[in-house]
């Protein structure tokens, strides 16, 4: 048996604030975990957070979810396919950090460090978001990125989380 590993792990972030909030997080989760070259290793449970940077819009649905991804795709081969989950999700969204139907953020990548405008990975407030940091830490409590930085709440600055269920 040979230990080449053909796959690595990857975190992503969802999150709505529009419409069935629930639904599409939960049926983006599920596309996701269907894209070719993707499984699924662990979902959180869906939490309810406060907005972050633009405060006057309502709360948040937010997961995180782990998935192993086949070496065949790169991460922008993988941040594509989720831009694509994102429109096909009546994405709309008319200001920056402002409501959306539908937002997929790469967290990380195991192995992979990218610092281009397209893809910034780790992403770089994946640890002072508590929207991110809590359900990561349900679901992988001693994850640490691939800049060598642990997750854990003591960076949590904002995006607090109001309930889980
Ligand atoms: P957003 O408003 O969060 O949906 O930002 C989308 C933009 O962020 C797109 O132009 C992406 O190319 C870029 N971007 C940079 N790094 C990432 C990342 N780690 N995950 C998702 N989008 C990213």
């Amino acid at each position: 048996m040979s230990d080449i590993k053909h796959s690595r792990l990857a975190v992503i972030a969802l999150g709505s604030n529009m419409g069935d909030s629930r639904a599409y997080v939960r049926k983006a989760a599920e596309e996701v975990a269907g894209l070719p070259g993707i499984s699924l290793v662990k979902m959180s449970k869906l939490y309810q957070s406060e907005p972050a940077h633009v405060l006057d819009q309502d709360i948040f649905t937010n997961a995180v979810m782990t998935v192993e991804v086949d070496n065949t795709i790169c991460a922008l081969d993988l941040l594509h396919a989720l831009q694509a989950i994102e429109i096909a999700n009546d994405r709309v969204r008319h200001e920056h950090w402002g409501p959306r139907t539908l937002d997929l953020d790469i967290i990380d990548i195991q192995g992979e460090l990218s610092d281009t405008e397209e893809l910034r990975i780790p992403h770089p407030y994946a640890l002072v978001r508590d929207f991110v940091v809590t359900p990561l830490l349900e679901i992988a409590p001693d994850y640490v990125l691939a800049n060598g930085k642990p997750v854990t709440k003591d960076t949590v600055e904002y995006g607090a989380v109001i309930s889980v269920e």
